[in-house]
């Protein structure tokens, strides 16, 4: 169990590709712990920090670890297959991205993602609104281009 410092908007590890998961081995499961952590206790002290990448807390890997009070689920290798025409202007909290940065982001509405969880169990699962802006937020991280 580890709390990870989060990287802050610019850090150079968060302008790199993220590489995908072969496979999930104790090392892999060594991240998703310390997203789990560092994100819960991001929780405790703000509102509305649902997810969060692994480049975050620096590893390059193609994780997002996502926690809200009725669920909670790792995505690894997320690829978003199909999204709606429908844009929304959002305001996007983010532990990397201090609110205020992110005002006025549009994202898609609707977005349908493949990845797999952390038992090697693919999905896909349609993402509608928040939990899809802040996905597509999360994916910018995984591409460096946040
Ligand atoms: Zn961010």
């Amino acid at each position: 169990m580890a709390v990870r410092q989060v990287l802050k908007q610019g850090h150079m590890l968060l302008k790199e590709k993220c590489s995908e998961v072969d496979r999930v081995d104790s090392s892999v499961e060594l991240v998703i712990e310390d997203l789990r952590d560092t994100l819960t206790l991001f929780q405790k002290e703000r509102k509305g920090d649902f997810a969060i990448s692994a480049p975050q807390i620096g590893y390059p890997f193609r994780i997002i670890y996502y926690q809200d009070p009725l669920r909670s689920f790792v995505l690894i290798n997320p690829k978003i297959i199909w999204k709606s025409d429908d844009m929304v202007e959002t305001t996007e909290i983010c532990c990397t991205c201090n609110s205020g940065n992110k005002k006025g982001v549009k994202r898609h509405k609707l977005i349908r993602v493949e990845y797999c969880d952390e038992h090697g169990n693919e999905f896909i699962e349609k993402f509608i609104n928040e939990l899809a802006f802040t996905l597509q937020h999360k994916m910018e991280h995984l591409n460096g281009k946040i």
